[in-house]
């Protein structure tokens, strides 16, 4: 395969992203495209935004923080993909637009307490365990609704909707039960018309399984390697 360009490899992740979007009868621009660039270095991040990339995600606080002073004259909008200690949500709140990875009401009370402190509304979405395995992050699919309710309530947060990360399948189509379980349970907060919460994100799909994401209603997808290439 020719070596292409992080440009050229945006085009082809946008294409898709619309093809998936029109199979299900979907306005394309109803989802949104994180470009995930952890541990690829500033100048990668730049040549994105030079192809039209607005939102970056960034898994780990201090290589944000260099990355972000590096961009300062770039016009893009930071998210926060990885897991938070709440030791290190002050800097989250400071950094980042939306905080996609929220698993407790103790990470949320942090958040809120911080955001308080910046004078800032912070949007997050609630992480949602949805394949229940041990090694991953979130919160049980049982326990969001009472996340929400409780993180609602917290006046220095916005809960935008829910993010997952399925089990890794080497066929996308394997990932599709999860993704859909985490729509109905969106559709289910949704119906209870919580104050403060909107619920209209639902932060699913990377590399491997995007296009099925989509296709189960996605509005954020979070892509590194088709973008950026292989990581270390
Ligand atoms: C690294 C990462 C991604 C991007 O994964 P790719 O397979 O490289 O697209 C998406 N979401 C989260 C939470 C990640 O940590």
């Amino acid at each position: 395969m020719p070596s292409m360009t992080i440009a050229e490899n945006i085009a082809a992740v946008r294409a898709r992203m619309a093809r998936a979007a029109q199979r299900c009868g979907r306005d394309p621009a109803e989802v949104a495209l994180v470009a995930v660039s952890k541990t690829h270095p500033a100048e990668m991040v730049r040549q994105a935004c030079q192809a039209g990339v607005t939102t970056v995600g960034e898994n780990y606080i201090q290589e944000a923080r260099d990355k972000i002073a590096a961009l300062a004259d770039c016009p893009l909008s930071w998210h926060f993909i990885g897991h938070l200690q709440s030791n290190k949500a002050k800097y989250a709140v400071d950094l980042f637009d939306l905080i996609h990875g929220v698993d407790s009401l103790k990470l949320a009370r942090e958040i809120d307490k911080q955001a308080a402190k910046f004078g800032k509304i912070q949007p997050i979405l609630i992480q949602v365990n949805i394949s229940g395995e041990a090694t991953k992050s979130g919160t049980t699919e049982e326990a969001a609704l009472a996340l929400v309710l409780e993180a609602g309530r917290l006046e220095h947060l916005q809960v935008r909707g829910l993010m997952t990360m399925p089990p890794f399948f080497d066929q996308p189509e394997r990932a599709r039960p999860y993704f859909a379980a985490l729509r109905r349970l969106r559709d289910r907060i949704r119906a209870e018309a919580i104050a403060g919460v909107d619920m209209a994100e639902l932060s699913m799909g990377m590399t491997g399984d995007f296009e099925v994401a989509i296709e189960e209603g996605a509005t954020l997808v979070r892509i590194g390697t088709a973008i950026f290439g292989p990581r270390e």
